[in-house]
């Protein structure tokens, strides 16, 4: 069968078992369907179960009187497992592997021709064809088989292993969005998709007039509803959002078109449809990026239009009250659902597509609720399925069983007592017992963050993410703007020093109003100090911003981010003179503020001692830093178990880093996630790292290491993981030093 045919033969089954809705007829498609196409007797899916046992999942052929299930190893199949490769043989039985099993009727088959299923290189389950002849399959037929079971692994892969109808648990992983880890049933965000209504007859115009204006009325109030709900518990930021719904709505083109479709015959969703669509496309042919970006609110706008009239608005209420703890789950999680969730009831959130820069991620910190970003669609989804929800590792879990979700609970109760206890280190200072101090710091971007800082006891802002407010609006804030709300952040902070990082926007941070697309690399494009140098009015308005919120007394720094090249840092300090002295012109108080950049490209480090008379600090980004020595997307969740900060080459060069400083006095600080891990922070320790900025709510457990390691053990620790040239060592070493300082509970 030519590769063509392959294709075409993978894409018509594909279709056909998608298009089904349980697994079980799903499996039972692909059994019929690959052994008509290859002519046997017989073709079995096994899929490999939680114990490495292959559980029997479909046959076109053998007799199944009951649950089949191979163990570990045994058998044929459990060779083709371990071996990962294919055993194409005349007769099975009279090979040393053979392992009959029970009630299959199995020995009427000689031939055996077994392929493993491997999904992002872990074997996921077997596929076996047998005929009655000792003939083994042809070359041709067997290079068929494998070729089909490359792609096979991607649609089984997510399967519930099903054993007399009991599920297993299902663990995928994905991009971390919130931490913490969240059990709860799901609550599906889908709300019919607009862009599917026909065009009918309208019964009566008249009643479709009113239905419509009805119908806006109805919509205008349910955003002021959901503005006040989320405005209560987060800033004034997020009300941006909501005022471009509200004044799209309010709309005359868009009423009166909507009014013509029905006067000109068609019923009201079509006319809905119609409208939202030629709205749509008209800003989509927008030149200019901010209008352009406007489609997608009018295809929001179109879908709330669209649930509200169809009701399934008050259905995903009612679904929301059947459930007291709710995991939200969709596509795209939007604020509306996120508000729509009474009290304290919202305790998860999932996401098909989207990162950790997704609003809906940077909400969910926000308000404390764990999030997994970007698990990729998920089949047969139900409401009122059990799912949890592990921020912390960024994965969630499928159909667990009530074993294991009382295992989560367990961790969810003992993170609680770990808090409670954690929480009298709050004013303690970060001192190894050997006496070596670290600083603590926290990483920031919203309003709301400032005072969970504080309250855990942050030193000062390590990072301040200004994208944030960026992000959450519709347009680019002014410079009186801007000033506000940094003026907030050095008044909640007043006397501590704040690192504020200028825009980072571009990779996976876009701003609704200002698209960066048609890159092929977005992480290697128009990204930090690229976007911003190459729109130095925006630049020029932040730093004058940010000048003028910290006035005389403020403790600025600042952070620039993605710089790789000399002219980057000459040009900003030459922009910063500039800023300083307009504002001086203009009588008002400001002060030279420190500047640092981030080291988070791989070029900034050999390039660092050249930099080191023109700079005040450095702080490492090991987020990016890890993501560029290992060329890992950290959003990419097909290489999620392969990105690790803890990789050698990655402590190989944030040692060197630190040494670069050492030599030539320049202060030095950590702000990445590496900072927040208690493993990691062994060895920043060790490097004599003296300040580590993090998420408020690290900051107690990291303490509590710092306090309880000596850092001449930490440095010990370092110059053996220096020695490791694979991260599993590194990491077994770094465990094994936890437990020793009876540590270890704080990477439950
Ligand atoms: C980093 O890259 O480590 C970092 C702190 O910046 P961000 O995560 O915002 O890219
Ligand atoms: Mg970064």
């Amino acid at each position: 069968m030519s590769g063509k045919n392959v294709i075409l033969e993978f894409t018509r089954l594909q279709r056909e078992v998608l298009e089904l809705s349980s697994p079980a007829e799903q499996v039972r498609k692909i059994v019929d369907s690959i052994s008509a196409i290859v002519a046997t007797d017989v073709c079995t899916l096994y899929l490999m179960d939680k114990d490495q046992g292959m559980v029997l999942m479909a046959s076109h052929g053998l007799t199944q009187t009951g649950p089949v299930s191979i163990p570990a190893g045994k058998g044929l199949v459990g060779l083709v497992a371990t071996s990962r490769h294919p055993i194409n043989i005349d007769r099975a039985n009279s090979h040393p592997n053979f392992y009959y099993v029970e009630g299959t009727q199995e020995e009427r088959f000689q031939s055996f021709c077994g392929v493993p299923l491997v999904h992002y290189g872990k074997v996921v389950g077997v596929l076996v064809v047998q005929r009655v002849d000792p003939v083994a399959l042809s070359d041709e037929s067997e290079a068929f088989l494998v070729t089909l079971s490359s792609q096979l692994a991607h649609i089984v892969a997510d399967m519930p292993v099903t054993l007399q109808g009991a599920h297993f648990n299902t663990y995928i992983r994905a991009v971390k969005g919130s931490s913490g880890i969240g059990i709860g049933l799901s609550v599906l965000c889908d709300h019919g998709d607009l862009y599917s209504v026909p065009d009918e007859p309208c019964p009566d115009i008249e009643t479709a007039l009113e239905d419509w204006q009805q119908l806006l009325s109805k919509v205008q109030n349910e955003i002021k509803h959901e503005e006040r709900t989320l405005s209560a518990l987060l800033t004034d930021n997020v009300s941006s959002i909501f005022s471009t719904y509200s004044s799209l709505l309010a709309d005359q083109a868009l009423i009166q078109k909507v009014e013509i479709e029905i006067r000109n015959g068609n019923w009201l969703p079509g006319a809905l449809r119609k409208s939202i669509q030629y709205f749509g496309d008209l800003f989509l042919a927008m030149e200019d990026p901010y209008l352009r970006a406007r489609h997608e609110d009018i295809h929001h706008l179109g879908n709330k239009l669209f649930a509200t009239l169809q009701g399934s608005n008050n259905s995903h209420a009612k679904k929301l009250e059947e459930v007291d703890q709710v995991v939200l789950i969709g596509d795209e999680v939007s604020i509306s659902d996120i508000a729509a969730v009474p009290g304290d009831k919202l305790v998860g959130i999932i996401c098909f597509s989207g990162s950790s820069m997704s609003h809906t991620a940077v909400l969910a910190n926000a308000l404390g609720v764990p999030a997994v970003m970007g698990v990729g669609m998920l089949k047969n989804l139900r409401n009122r399925e059990r799912f949890i929800v592990d921020g912390n590792s960024g994965q969630i879990v499928r159909y667990p069983n009530d074993m294991l979700c009382s295992e989560f609970q367990h961790l969810i109760d003992e993170e609680k007592q770990l808090t409670n206890k954690l929480s009298t280190l709050r004013d303690l200072p970060g001192v190894t017992p050997d006496g070596f101090l670290v600083r603590m710091f926290t990483n920031s971007g919203l309003l709301a963050d400032l005072s969970p800082g504080l309250k855990h006891g942050a030193q000062g802002i390590g990072l301040y993410r200004t994208e944030i407010p960026f992000m959450v609006r519709d347009s680019f804030p002014s410079e009186q703007e801007q000033t506000e709300v940094y003026s907030h952040v050095f008044r909640v902070y007043a006397g501590k020093p704040v690192y504020m990082r200028t825009l980072d926007v571009g990779g996976d941070k876009q701003l609704p109003y200002f698209p960066i697309t048609n890159e092929d690399n977005p992480a290697l494009g128009w990204r930090g100090i690229r976007f911003t140098l190459d729109n130095i009015q925006l630049l020029m308005t932040q730093v004058r911003a940010m000048l003028r919120a910290a006035g005389a007394d403020g403790d600025l720094h600042i952070l620039l981010p993605m710089v790789s090249a000399t002219n980057e840092l000459d040009t900003f300090n030459q922009l910063l003179g500039e800023a300083i002295e307009q504002l001086s012109d203009e009588n008002k108080e400001v002060r030279r503020p420190k500047v640092g950049v981030m080291i988070e490209v791989p070029a900034a480090i050999s390039q660092l001692p050249f930099w080191c008379k023109k700079l005040d600090f450095v702080s490492i980004g090991s987020n990016d830093l890890t993501q560029y020595m290992l060329a890992l997307d950290r959003n990419n969740s097909r290489v999620a178990n392969r990105y690790d900060h803890l990789h050698p080459a990655v402590i190989h060069e944030i040692n060197r880093v630190v040494s670069i400083a050492r030599q030539h006095n320049l202060p030095l600080s950590l702000c990445g996630e590496m900072g927040s891990d208690p493993l990691a922070v062994i060895l920043l320790i060790g490097m004599g790292i003296s300040t580590l900025s993090m998420s408020a709510t690290k900051l107690a457990r990291i303490k509590f290491l710092i306090r309880a390691l000596p850092q001449n053990k930490a440095a010990a620790i370092l110059q053996q993981c220096l020695q490791m040239d694979n991260v599993q060592e590194i990491r077994a070493l770094l465990h094994h030093t936890l437990h020793e300082f009876n540590l270890h509970e704080l990477i439950k």
